[in-house]
């Protein structure tokens, strides 16, 4: 006996007694996780529940599909949750839009979240803005400064553009993001301030 998911309408539990399809309890599951080093806010499941509700529309916005699809609140990429690929810079995780601040989540990419560190939503949004034009030579881990160029680039416009798909960019913004490899498969990113390491050339 399955009856919908309460999360995602899209998956069915697997028992009557269930509330939840198994990957949106997995992800309320990992909302609540402190990471090793307990320095992250806990995320409750009411509040990575909204999370997963908005991702899941704006995936349906940009993507047109029935399918439980997440995108990433910042480069909309779909974002993939499976357990075995969590390593990977497009694997789903918990962002505070403002950071230990456990009223408000997205959910985003590995690598965005990273990037974004310890800035809120709209210092994230200024520093895209400003590292862009600021054209130093910076690298993304796991990319070479042309590929950290071109994510930075493509990541710029996709987040100047709310309202609008740009498939272009996020499509290389999706193939570059599964190409980042972490070491250890984490379930979520123990925050680690800034990936990206700036250097002057
Ligand atoms: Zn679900």
């Amino acid at each position: 006996m399955h009856k919908p998911c309460s999360v995602c309408s899209v998956k069915v539990t697997s028992s009557l007694r269930k509330r939840r399809c198994s990957t949106c309890q997995c992800l309320i599951e990992q909302a609540a996780n402190r990471g090793t080093s307990l320095v992250r806010t806990a995320i409750q499941a009411s509040v990575a529940e909204v999370a997963i509700r908005e991702s899941l529309l704006l995936s349906r916005r940009l993507y047109d599909t029935a399918d439980l699809t997440l995108a990433c609140h910042y480069s909309h990429i779909p974002l993939v949750f499976e357990k075995s690929l969590s390593h990977r810079g497009d694997y789903v995780s918990f962002d505070h839009a403002i950071p230990n601040d456990a009223s408000r989540a997205v959910l985003c990419s590995r690598i965005t979240n990273d990037i974004k560190g310890w800035m809120t939503d709209i210092e994230f949004r200024a520093f895209i803005v400003n590292i862009v034009e600021a054209d130093a030579r910076r690298r993304i881990h796991g990319l070479n400064y042309v590929e950290t160029s071109e994510f930075l680039n493509a990541l710029r416009s996709v987040m100047n553009k709310p309202g609008s798909p740009d498939k272009t960019n996020v499509s290389r913004l999706k193939a570059l993001s599964s190409k980042i490899h972490y070491r250890k498969a984490t379930n979520l990113i123990d925050v680690q301030p800034n990936h990206l390491d700036g250097q002057s050339s």
